[in-house]
């Protein structure tokens, strides 16, 4: 059986940077002779479109964020200008804003890398519940669906209840939506006197949208025997990560270039840090470079054992104005939830102050059991909050059960700017 979508996921790194350079400058001279703003933005910039060669030089240019595409498409209806008039477009897509997007021809691959790493093909039944209506959603994910060569019910926001009488009847095998759907599907189907687990055959879910939480995961998997997949990307530049089978970290989609940046100043971070991602889509019909979603995440370069030689996300760790800096790095809410995981749902709060030029880390943590504290137990705990939040803790301070409220912050920044 194949193992990969195709040969491009296992191109060596220096082939992918190769192709995707060429790829990008092409796309940058072809956007700066038909994109009327993308010759301004280039223009106000000083920039010549053929000193953008590869993806080190994209850092040159804005990060456009959703609020200021918005914006731009305000001002010039209805794509800013960004388009390519002598491209026939298939599909307009919008999402809230309005923001309006021309969308790829049906011949792309969007979605479809995802699904084939689900292990989504012929022979699947995929059930898809994201909306048809005027967003993307429902229309790319089915092209991706059909393209690995499953059947697809275009069930999209149906009630659940209609759902139900769909996975049952049509055999359906797979969802495609989001997991809260899903939940009250399952919830449903017990409502109407279903065991999902024996009485249906949907035994994988792709999920986009909305954050897949650890505990909902494990129920999937274990209580209803569903294989869960995570998938991210965005109306803007389409498909952008995706899980494999070793759901460790997203792989990134061959057709986009991403970059982790430093939200304040648009540049990258050093591997490994957390930052927002910046996403470039390789394409000759919107030329819109360097979209800032928004979100946090770290990349991760460690081969993976799947087989794909992409780099991947650490799924998100959350939105930018979420995160606190401290001397120089991101700390999201997300990570030190993962850190209270660890740690028996520890209550914890971190707190960030400065004493002259230098930023100082504490971390308050309630002594909810008697090995808190000592020395082994710190040690180990200073290890781990370094392992995922990647900064060092300047000092802790242990404090009685009940201390920390349940309303408060989980970052608390005490400097004055
Ligand atoms: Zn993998």
């Amino acid at each position: 059986m194949k193992r990969l979508f195709d040969k491009k996921e296992s191109w060596t790194n220096e082939e992918r940077k190769t192709r995707q350079d060429e790829s990008l400058s092409g796309m940058v001279k072809l956007g700066y002779e038909k994109s009327a703003r993308l010759k301004a933005i280039l223009d106000q910039n000083k920039i010549n479109p053929k000193s953008i060669k590869t993806r080190e030089d994209l850092e040159s240019l804005p990060v456009t964020s959703r609020e200021k595409l918005v914006d731009m498409e305000m001002q010039e209806p209805p794509y800013a200008g960004l388009e390519n008039p002598t491209i026939p477009i298939d599909r307009i897509f919008t999402s809230p804003g309005p923001v309006y997007e021309p969308h790829l021809s049906e011949n792309d691959n969007l979605w479809a890398r995802a699904f084939f790493a689900a292990g989504i093909g012929a022979g699947d039944i995929a059930l898809n519940a994201f909306s048809y209506h005027l967003v993307a959603a429902g229309l790319t994910f089915h092209s991706g669906l059909r393209k690995v060569g499953a059947t697809v019910v275009p069930s999209g926001t149906s009630s659940s209840q209609i759902q139900v009488q769909l996975i049952k009847d049509l055999k359906v095998t797979a969802y495609v939506g989001t997991p809260s759907f899903l939940s009250s599907i399952i919830s449903k189907a017990g409502e109407m006197g279903f065991d999902f687990k024996k009485d249906f055959r949907l035994k994988k879910a792709c999920f986009a949208a909305e954050p897949l939480l650890p505990d909902m995961r494990r129920s999937f998997e274990n209580e209803y025997g569903i294989d869960t997949y995570q998938m991210y990307g965005a109306t803007e530049v389409g498909d952008v990560a995706y899980e494999c089978s070793q759901k460790n970290g997203w792989h990134i989609c061959e057709e986009t270039i991403v970059e982790i940046v430093d939200p304040a100043t648009g540049k990258n971070v050093a591997p490994g840090e957390l930052g927002e991602i910046v996403v470039t889509r390789l394409n000759e019909i919107f030329f819109l470079l360097r979209f800032g979603t928004g979100d946090l995440s770290r990349i991760i370069t460690d081969a993976c054992p799947c087989g794909r030689t992409s780099s991947r996300i650490a799924g998100i760790s959350g939105r930018i104005g979420d995160a606190v800096k401290v001397r120089g790095l991101f700390i999201a809410p997300s990570q030190l939830k993962m850190i209270q995981a660890k740690f028996n749902n520890l209550p914890l709060q971190a707190n960030v102050s400065r004493i002259g030029h230098e930023d100082v880390l504490k971390v308050r943590v309630e002594k909810i059991s008697p090995e808190i504290g000592s020395p082994a137990w710190e040690d180990n705990f200073k290890k781990i909050f370094r392992e995922i939040c990647t900064v060092k803790i300047d000092q802790m301070e242990y404090l009685s059960a009940g201390m920390i409220k349940p309303e408060e912050k989980l970052i608390v920044d005490q400097r004055q700017w």
